[in-house]
């Protein structure tokens, strides 16, 4: 082997170090670093940060389709199944308050399945201490997980929100017992939740209204008995932190009526989803997402009897620079 052969070998193998190399088998799925995206709503910095993304089996996950219905709804969007879903939760600061919507998975999906939540808030500046505030949209594994880390409180400054309903429901197991809803979504409420309500943390609320300056909650039982909205208000513009009132784009905003697993009341959530769509797709209505892909912001506009959902358009440049377009002839050259 020549000098010039065993560097090039040296630069191939250390290539995964570098990033480029992607996992075998699996060509559309590449390892990110921290992700974090961030944009104004009013006079408000929002930011989508990423705690990951995990597999979603859909022919075992959704409900009121068939394979061949699911597939040709993915092959419609370039997708096949499984799908990537994300997971991202939102951070902005209103007054004095740093709030977060949602936690991720924390640990409960094991290595290497989301849990990167505090290295993308690390990669905005933010250390844990400094969360105010945390807005749950509802009491699942995926939102409420990253509470704890080890049974000890990871934003031990925060106020935990949730709605009561939510609260209530995943704190007794008998409701596994009454509904069927599978134990694992208390036993995981329990880790998650315990430790903040013994620390005097989390705050329920019972009825829709303000739970941080110019954020409001609103209920939409169906997904859960409690899943809320929280509505973001900043100089005439607003964006809604929607839950999981929809898990795959792809296929339920042409088809509402499309279920899954996780829905506590199924008939109950795609009501919530036909209405909810509807009413954003009317109003043109900034929404945020936790499982569309990241950052999970965007639009919901009519197509056909359902939805399309139009994400964000990408923006990168310093804030002041508004209105102004370049000029690539403002220093007089003549092309
Ligand atoms: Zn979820």
């Amino acid at each position: 082997m020549t000098y010039r052969n065993l560097l090039l070998a040296a630069l191939i193998s250390s290539a995964g170090i570098f990033g480029y190399s992607q996992p075998e088998g699996n060509p559309g799925l590449a390892l990110q670093g921290p992700d974090h995206y961030s944009f104004e709503v009013g006079d408000v910095k929002v930011t989508a940060l990423s705690d990951g993304s995990v597999p979603q089996d859909l022919h075992i996950l959704l409900r009121g389709t068939t394979e061949a219905k699911t597939d040709a709804l993915l092959q419609r969007s370039f997708l096949t199944n499984p799908v990537e879903a994300s997971i991202n939760a939102f951070l902005f600061r209103t007054e004095d308050r740093l709030v977060l919507v949602d936690t991720g998975a924390g640990e409960f999906f094991g290595p290497g399945f989301g849990d990167k939540l505090l290295s993308s808030l690390a990669a905005v500046g933010v250390a844990p201490d400094q969360i105010t505030d945390v807005l749950l949209t509802h009491a699942h594994d995926d939102h409420m997980g990253g509470l704890v880390h080890g049974g000890k409180l990871t934003f031990p400054n925060a106020t935990v929100h949730l709605s009561k309903a939510d609260l209530d429901f995943f704190m007794d197991r008998e409701n596994a017992k009454r509904t069927g809803y599978a134990m694992s979504y208390f036993d995981q409420a329990s880790t998650a939740l315990e430790p903040c309500i013994k620390a005097g943390k989390v705050k329920a609320f019972t009825s829709d209204g303000e739970v941080a300056p110019g954020v409001f909650a609103a209920q939409h039982p169906g997904h859960t008995p409690g899943t809320t909205f929280y509505t973001l208000r900043s100089r005439g513009e607003e964006i809604v932190f929607i839950g999981d009132i929809i898990h795959v784009a792809a296929v339920q905003a042409p088809d509402p009526e499309i279920t899954i697993a996780y829905d506590v009341n199924p008939a109950a959530a795609a009501a919530v989803r036909r209405e909810a769509l509807s009413t954003f797709a009317e109003e043109r209505t900034l929404v945020a997402v936790p499982h569309l892909s990241f950052p999970g912001v965007g639009h919901f506009r009519r197509m056909g009897s359902g939805f399309e959902w139009v994400p964000i358009a990408y923006g990168n440049r310093e804030p002041g620079s508004d209105g102004r377009f370049a000029d690539p002839h403002k220093n007089g050259d003549k092309h």
